[in-house]
């Protein structure tokens, strides 16, 4: 459990994990709520989260919609004005403001946005992905006019991923088993399953980059794995931060098996995935 709280003590929050995206936010709006040089935003699913005590103190405040909804919201504890997560969010998926957390993560930032609107006076120094307003907005519009995610109510609710997907349009890409090789065809990570579920999902990664793709848009993945029960912890932390990578975050439909064998001893985990793009 990852806890978390304003700076008074009094609005206290757990949750179960994050899930990403972990977005450093650059907009004027989050400059001015922070009264700092970004906003620390990480994914959550509604299920993983949990307010404890401070209901009554939490104010949210709307500013009117300037371009196209949704407005932007921002959530405080009114007895010291810290940041806290919006609990009226029903959202399957929403931000938390990641400042607010008194326990580690467990996952780091992975990419600035609305880097345009930064401050005259901040350097961005470290290599993170960074991304404008018109390159969010393009990824957002593009990968929601192309694919569908639901869940029938009477289906049980997948963790993490979609019980049916459509494709509504566009092309359809397939994507082979990749496994933990690296460009030269070298295994990485022998033994190591979090390793190897790290380069393989990374491998579907630039494979989807080749045709202008991204995790957002994967409709279906296959997972084939050896020895599953000592395993699934180590691969939902590798999917959930693949999947995670992309705002919101991707939740294909997806299909784990275990399998005797792959194609050498020394692979733990095979992934291949198809998805749909413009
Ligand atoms: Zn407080
Ligand atoms: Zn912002």
């Amino acid at each position: 459990m990852i806890r978390g709280s304003c700076l008074c003590g009094r609005v206290t929050f757990e949750i179960e994990r994050a899930i990403g995206p972990f977005e450093l936010c650059h907009c004027t709006r989050c400059r001015k709520v922070s009264g700092s040089a970004y906003l620390t935003w990480l994914g959550v699913r509604r299920e993983d989260f949990r307010l404890i005590q401070g209901a009554d103190l939490i104010t949210t405040y709307e500013r009117p919609v300037s371009e196209a909804p949704p407005a932007y919201r921002t959530s405080f504890c009114s007895r010291c004005g810290s940041q806290v997560p919006d609990p009226s969010n029903n959202e399957p998926w929403f931000e938390i403001p990641a400042g607010a957390l008194d326990d580690d993560p467990l996952i780091r930032p992975d990419k600035h946005i609305y880097t345009d609107f930064k401050a005259a006076w901040e350097d961005i120094t470290d290599d993170l992905p960074r991304m404008t307003k018109k390159e969010i907005q393009a990824s957002r519009n593009a990968s929601s006019k192309v694919i569908r995610f639901t869940n029938p109510a009477e289906l049980a609710r997948p963790p993490g991923y979609s019980n049916v997907v459509e494709i509504l349009r566009g092309r359809i890409v397939y994507i082979a088993g990749q496994i933990a090789v690296n460009q030269e065809g070298q295994l990485v990570g022998k033994g190591d399953f979090e390793a190897q579920a790290h380069q393989a999902f990374g491998n579907v990664g630039i494979a989807l980059r080749s045709v202008g793709c991204a995790p957002s848009d994967i409709v279906k993945m296959t997972v084939y794995v050896r020895n599953m029960e000592q395993i699934i912890p180590l691969y939902r932390k590798a999917r959930d931060r693949f999947l995670g990578s992309t705002t919101p975050p991707s939740a294909p439909a997806i299909t784990l098996v275990e399998v005797a064998k792959l194609f050498s001893d020394d692979f733990l985990i095979e992934v291949e995935a198809v998805a749909a793009a413009e």
